[in-house]
């Protein structure tokens, strides 16, 4: 598709952030051009409109900003799935590791039903530790996770294979 390369170029590499030896993936200036934002909110819209999905789970924070365009268009609800402490009314949370100790994922109570149709979006899959938290926090409410879908996959850190048989929709590889 001749529109993955104008994503691709439009998505900045910023070196040495936030800490030395990782090259932070920004899409910050993805959102500046409008012709490459649009086109990346397009071809998942292009893949999931006619998928019977209910729901679009966005990961906080750069999940809010691909997630609600996505739902608008494919006649789906938002649910924003937190950091801790953020929502407001009764939650449930799933725990998950990170490079160094855990952190926590929440999503309200009552947000999703049982037998629901589900799509995760996120910016970037790296590890693969936030998606596989998300789809538990789902599944544990009996929603079905059709697929998860990022932007950007580093396909280097082998996340991919932590979804196991999950479907991963990515639109451009980074390094
Ligand atoms: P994972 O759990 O290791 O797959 O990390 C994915 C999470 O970390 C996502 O929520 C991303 O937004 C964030 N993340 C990790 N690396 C980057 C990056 O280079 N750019 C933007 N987000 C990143």
């Amino acid at each position: 598709d001749p529109r993955i390369q104008k994503i691709s170029s439009a998505i900045r590499v910023i070196p040495d952030f936030p800490k030395p030896g990782i090259m932070f993936q920004d899409i910050t200036t993805l959102l500046l051009d409008t012709k490459a934002f649009r086109d990346t909110i397009d071809l998942f819209v292009e893949r999931y409109k006619d998928k019977n999905i209910s729901v679009v789970a966005g990961i906080e924070a750069r999940g809010f900003i691909f997630g609600p365009p996505i739902a608008l268009a494919i006649g789906a609800k938002f649910v924003p799935m937190r950091k801790p402490n953020k929502l407001p009314g009764e939650v449930i949370s799933e725990e998950y590791s990170l490079e160094y100790g855990t952190d926590k994922m929440e999503m309200h109570v009552g947000a999703v039903e049982a037998g629901e149709r589900a799509l995760i979006i996120d910016d970037l899959i790296a590890t693969g530790g936030t998606l596989c938290a998300a789809i538990r926090l789902l599944e544990r409410v009996g929603v079905h996770v059709v697929e998860c879908a990022c932007v950007i996959e580093l396909p280097e850190l082998k996340g991919r294979d932590r979804l196991g048989d999950k479907p991963l929709f990515v639109l451009v590889d980074g390094a």
